[in-house]
């Protein structure tokens, strides 16, 4: 980022409709980025000081850049499951934050709660967090042993660091590769059920009750009974919070059709009861943020039998489509709300100051979009190196027209 500091330079977004939920705007404004900070939100014309450039956002949606809590980087190592290897040390947390990584977008590093994500011996979680983590997780391995949570979950409370847990009672999943239903039934797979699932969502949703300002963070929440525990947490005080990811609350496990291993994924896509359920969370405000849950996957790995298929889609790019089409447009669940579950909601969680809102000062982050522009998904098109999403060729209303990170625009549609 230091080479965007050259020169001071200036942008004012005209004419779009402002809506920055942390500030509890939605209106036609105009917005003056400067020096790589949030200058100015005013009404449309009201902005005397001149700028080196100008973006006409008219018809458009200016929100603060979208956060995604959850993306699988594969580096260091390019590498399979997650990282390899996983980032347990300071060192790795200050590669991943080499400057010029910070280009075309921000990135947040999450480090492992255990060493080598073993579950057996916490890594130096204030080490980590000074180096610049933000949150901590062995995601993929779940911490299943009640004493390393409970002792995790303490750390957090004292650090202010979330605990992420991927919570799956892997002692129940072997070999599971969907979920547990009349589909697996018929295709004669093993069912992952979502008790596995809810299982330890309520266990760690106990011990943060438990344990003072601990810091619970549930990845990719996919089932009806593990909202449940989340409800009881929040009614209680405790700092719970919790994601969901668009295939969860798009696609049931009927996609997976005749072994569609684009629709495999960890955790599986659910029954379309749970997919009412989270669609009513992520309306009533259980659901703290929209994450994508990125995983990019060779075709090596997914061009095999269902079982033998790596876990994991890509997201980055039909997040904010799925979004506006599934909840926006069919569910009629508020813009305000949505750009929440990717801006301010995802920041609360990781305590990002300075991110997910066009506050004076804050980051000139934003995301400019067209909620009302169709297009389709076509993955070979896809500027992800990796082919495995479940959306190809799939009708989005809604995109993404400009990107701007630091107050340079990084991504424009043409
Ligand atoms: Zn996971
Ligand atoms: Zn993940």
């Amino acid at each position: 980022m230091a080479h965007a500091k050259s020169k001071p330079a200036s942008l004012l977004i005209k004419g779009g409709h402002v809506i920055d939920p942390a500030n509890k705007i939605d209106a036609v404004m105009d917005v003056l980025l400067r020096d790589g900070g949030v200058a100015e939100v005013a009404a449309p014309n009201k902005i005397r000081a001149s700028a080196d450039e100008k973006f006409d956002a008219r018809g458009l949606i200016v929100a603060p850049g979208l956060i995604d809590l959850h993306v699988h980087l594969r580096e260091p190592g390019q590498a399979y499951p997650n990282t390899t290897p996983v980032i347990d040390s300071q060192e790795w947390v200050n590669w991943l934050l080499q400057p010029e990584r910070g280009a075309v977008v921000n990135v947040f590093p999450v480090a492992a709660a255990t060493h080598a994500s073993k579950g057996a011996v916490l890594t130096d979680f204030r080490g980590l967090q000074r180096a610049g983590a933000v949150a901590v997780t062995d995601d993929g391995r779940p911490i299943l042993d009640n004493d390393i949570m409970r002792e995790c979950l303490r750390l957090s409370g004292e650090l202010s660091i979330p605990v992420v847990q991927h919570a799956e009672d892997t002692r129940l999943t072997e070999n599971s590769p969907m979920n547990d239903g009349p589909t697996s039934f018929r295709l004669g797979l093993r069912g992952w059920n979502v008790s596995a699932e809810a299982g330890i969502v309520d266990r760690d949703v106990q011990l943060a009750q438990q344990i003072p300002n601990a810091r619970l963070h549930v990845a990719h929440l996919s089932a009806a009974d593990s909202l449940k525990a989340v409800r009881r947490g929040k009614r209680n005080r405790a700092r719970v919070t919790c994601e969901v990811t668009p295939h969860h609350f798009t696609l049931s496990d009927e996609a997976v059709g005749d072994y569609d291993t684009n629709c495999k994924m960890n955790p599986p896509l659910r029954s379309k009861p749970d997919i009412e359920s989270l669609v009513a969370a992520l309306a009533d405000g259980t659901v703290d943020a929209i994450a994508t849950d990125h995983a990019p996957h060779a075709s090596h790995e997914k061009d095999v039998e269902f079982e033998r298929a790596a876990f994991g889609i890509t997201g980055l790019e039909t997040a904010l489509g799925l979004a506006i089409t599934k909840l926006h447009r069919e569910h009629h669940i508020p813009l305000i709300r949505i750009v929440e579950l990717f801006t301010s909601g995802p920041a609360r969680v990781f305590e990002l100051r300075g991110r997910g809102s066009l506050a004076r000062g804050s980051h000139a982050d934003v995301t400019i979009f067209d909620p009302n522009k169709r297009w389709t998904f076509d993955v070979s098109k896809s500027r992800s190196l990796s082919r495995n999403s479940p959306f190809d060729g799939r009708q989005l209303t809604g995109k993404v027209m400009a990107t701007i990170v630091g107050g340079r625009v990084v991504y424009r549609e043409e």
